[in-house]
């Protein structure tokens, strides 16, 4: 059986759930469907939630909201499950404007409601989906995908999630199975969570891997994965295939079509990914896999991430670079922060790496902890971060056919009057990575891509 998943961009309006009906009830009745919010909707809960605490008018957004919930249910749910579909999805417009009322009247917006908020997103695209497909069964992702606490995050609590899944999915009836991505529940304390922004590719993820699917489609509004963001490079190609190591460097280093999480769970029981477009069905997408067509494209990828903080510490360390690397990205990760990019130390005794600018804080606390004796004795001058930068990331597993990669890329930059503040160390042979001023992304991604493509 497959597991399929439609984002927000393929549920966003009757034109699109038209094509998500058609792909759906063309398949065999055991498969499994995941759905996201309405396109565009998480952010637009999260606005008027925003709006209502600083006491705006959240009313007319509110009936917004509910006017393109219920006008959808009228134009595709079909006649005998329009009745049910709409007093599930009234019942959920109730809570929302309850939430909002009583966020407006305390002029503040606490973490546990914002997520009460957004769950409400595919907590009414779920039962209208299954409206709109014929026997469409729903289920309640709240009853088995399952998060524990980890630092300041919520992340899945994978075995106890993988029962649930095989136990929701045993036994079941014949006909389309529909759930709603991206949502979840304490384990603990039974309050709502979610897995993250772009959550549900994880939730299809998790489903796949615990019902042991042959396949995971990941159904959007483009060709498949394409070696630069589109909406940068106009002429970024699709792929026909990638890795899925691949696909999980590029992820990582900011190529939106997938959530990140997403890929580990599936290419741990090596069940392949396709990337497929709901507007242009019969295109053949992105194959992702446990083999890269390395040879023919060395390179599958160029992307960004920007909000980059690179960290530099700075002295006369007796430690060599290996082991002060080793510790500051232990005591990173023991607390919740990664790493994404170790640099090459220059000549200045300089060692830096790049965390995501949202760590700073943490960071700053951990690494000043973690060194204290050093900057006491005066081995280490200083630790510093330096913001507003942006990773740039070159990824295949070809690369290391390449000689000279590093090079070639500096100068690329440097040709584009791009300063280089950073340049990983060369310790992965999938992944080329460097940094640069946010304000040079663009510039950058564009320079890079026109080298390999
Ligand atoms: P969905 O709502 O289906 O989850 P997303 O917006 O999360 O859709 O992801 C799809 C979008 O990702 C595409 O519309 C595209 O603009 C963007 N994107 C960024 N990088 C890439 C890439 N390398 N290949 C394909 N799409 C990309
Ligand atoms: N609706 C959620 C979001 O917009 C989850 C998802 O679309 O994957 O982030
Ligand atoms: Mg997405």
């Amino acid at each position: 059986m497959n597991v399929l998943k439609f984002g927000g961009t393929s549920v966003g309006t009757v034109e699109s759930l038209k094509n998500v009906k058609s792909i759906v009830e063309a398949l065999p009745t055991d498969t499994v469907v995941v759905v996201s919010a309405l396109g565009g909707l998480t952010d637009k809960l999260i606005a008027t939630a925003r709006m209502a605490a600083e006491g705006g008018d959240w009313k007319s957004e509110a009936d917004a909201i509910a006017d393109r919930h219920y006008n959808i249910i009228n134009e595709l749910v079909r006649e005998e499950r329009r009745n049910d579909v709409s007093s599930i999805v009234s019942s959920l417009i109730d809570e929302l404007r309850r939430t909002y009322e009583g966020i407006s009247l305390i002029g503040h917006l606490p973490e546990k409601t914002l997520n009460v908020i957004v769950s409400l997103g595919e907590r009414m695209s779920a039962p209208i989906v299954a409206g709109i497909i014929h026997n469409g069964h729903l289920h309640n992702s709240l009853d088995f995908i399952k998060t524990e606490k980890w630092f300041d995050k919520n992340i899945a609590d994978a075995v106890l999630t993988r029962d649930l899944i095989i136990k929701e999915f045993s036994n079941i009836e014949k006909g389309p199975h529909i759930t709603g991505g991206f949502i979840s529940q304490d384990r603990d304390s039974g309050e709502i969570t979610n897995l993250g922004r772009g959550g549900s590719d994880y939730t299809a993820a998790l489903i796949a891997a615990a019902l042991d699917a042959d396949m995971l489609d990941i159904w959007t509004d483009v060709d498949g994965f394409m070696t630069a963001d589109p909406r940068i490079i106009k002429d970024a190609r699709v792929l026909p295939t990638m890795s899925f190591i691949e696909s999980m460097e590029l992820c990582t280093f900011g190529a939106k079509v997938i959530y990140p999480p997403t890929i580990y769970p599936v290419f741990h029981k090596n069940i392949p990914i396709r990337i497929l477009n709901t507007f242009n069905p019969t295109a053949p997408g992105t194959l992702i896999s446990d083999s890269s067509d390395s040879k023919e494209f060395p390179v599958k990828g160029v992307t960004a991430v920007k909000n980059t903080c690179l960290v530099k510490m700075r002295g006369n360390l007796t430690e060599n670079v290996a082991q002060i690397n080793t510790r500051a990205y232990n005591a990173l990760a023991r607390n919740g922060v990664s790493v994404f990019l170790l640099a090459q130390p220059n000549e200045n005794h300089e060692f830096s790496f790049a965390i995501s600018s949202i760590d700073r804080q943490n960071a700053s606390r951990i690494l000043n902890e973690e060194f204290a004796p050093e900057l006491i004795d005066g081995a280490l001058d200083a630790i510093t971060f330096e913001e507003n930068l942006s990773t740039i990331a070159v990824v295949g597993e070809g690369l290391k056919y390449l000689k000279g990669l590093n090079g070639r890329l500096l100068n690329t930059l440097l040709r584009c009057g791009i300063k280089t503040l950073a340049c990983s160390e060369g310790n992965s042979d999938t992944t080329a990575s460097f940094v640069v001023e946010e304000k040079d992304t663009v510039e950058a991604i564009k320079a890079i891509h026109g080298l390999f493509f």
